[in-house]
């Protein structure tokens, strides 16, 4: 959930150790992220001159503000995939980026050809539920990004209705900070501001009432959004309503007042906080490798999020 993981994952010291995109024909790797890789076209390859960018979705897995050292497989796939199918869900409600989806086969299924965006550097998020960095500040101050809230709430109480706290996207390794609404407007001016919010509750209510169908709460998510270049027109960008940029929770999991147990990443925090792990999650040190079976687990957990939500399990790329 700042942030590529949920709406309040910092942009972790290790992002700086970028992990080596695989060298593609026709592409130039431009930036990585702590999960994501970023390309151009070259001069010479299929979408020279066109302005697009290629985002593929490794199987890196972060916790704790650390990229672990062993991917968890297929989940680049899934989060591609998952992108892909809300974007279809929400086509009506605003324009996306996804141009195309025939990328080059070393890629093949977790990579996305986009209309390149001037991006708006707000992280949009929306919350349904009280968790995070939005209950540390309601503790603090009983508002989050400056929105009042009503006394009472606990961690994983539902909201009164949902609401829009954005965020300021750091840099490189800085934690993303809330931000109210009104250093929106200063950020981007009025209009854009509102739209920004209008959009992302929009776009919020609509995924909220689809997870609810399947069993699945969508506790907050992150959006990002860009002007198309050629038009002006607001749109769509990065990834959507993945488990990386979102808190979804098992239903029936949920107990108001106690932490929910995380969807995807579950197994990988409760092996790293174990005493068989034997990491400190205080310390500077990287975390140890996963097990086999935490991999396995984790790997299982992210397609039955894609079927859950989609209902239909993951086609294998061919
Ligand atoms: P983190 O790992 O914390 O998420 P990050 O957001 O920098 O770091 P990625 O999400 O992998 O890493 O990087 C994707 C980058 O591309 C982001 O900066 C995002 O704002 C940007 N982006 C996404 N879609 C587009 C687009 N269509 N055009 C231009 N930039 C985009
Ligand atoms: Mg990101």
């Amino acid at each position: 959930m700042s942030v590529t993981s949920s709406p309040d994952a910092a942009a972790p010291p290790g992002a700086a150790q970028s992990p080596s995109a695989p060298a593609l024909p026709g592409w130039k790797h431009v930036s990585s992220g702590k999960v994501r890789d970023v390309y151009a076209p070259t001069g010479d390859g299929p979408w020279a001159g066109r302005d697009v960018l290629l985002m593929v979705a490794s199987d890196r897995i972060s916790a704790y503000d650390h990229i672990l050292t062993t991917p968890v497989p297929d989940k680049g796939k899934v989060l591609t995939a998952l992108s892909v199918w809300w974007l279809k869900q929400l086509a009506d409600i605003v324009p996306s980026h996804l141009v195309s989806l025939d990328v080059p086969g070393e890629v093949a299924g977790r990579a996305m050809i986009c209309r390149r965006l001037d991006m708006y550097p707000v992280e949009c998020v929306a919350r349904g539920y009280l968790t995070g960095s939005g209950l540390a500040e309601y503790c603090e101050s009983g508002t989050v990004c400056g929105l009042p809230l009503p006394a009472g709430l606990a961690e994983a109480s539902r909201l009164p209705e949902p609401i829009f706290t954005p965020a300021a996207k750091a840099e490189l390794g800085e934690h993303d900070e809330n931000v109210s609404f009104e250093r929106v407007v200063d950020m981007v001016g009025r209009e854009a501001a509102e739209a920004l919010r209008e959009t992302t509750l929009a776009l919020y209510a609509r995924a909220a009432d689809i997870s609810g169908e399947r069993g699945i709460i969508l506790a907050d998510t992150k959006f990002e959004f860009g002007q198309d270049p050629a038009t002006g027109a607001l749109t769509l960008g990065d990834e959507v309503l993945t488990p990386d940029s979102s808190r979804f929770w098992p239903a029936d999991a949920w107990v108001p007042g106690r932490p929910t147990p995380s969807f995807d990443k579950q197994y990988v925090r409760d092996w790293l906080t174990s005493p068989a792990c034997g990491w400190d999650r205080r310390s500077d040190q990287v975390p140890p490798a996963l097990p086999d079976s935490v991999i396995q687990r984790t790997r299982q957990r992210y397609l039955e999020a894609y079927e859950r939500l989609t209902g239909n399990p993951l086609e294998p790329t061919a």
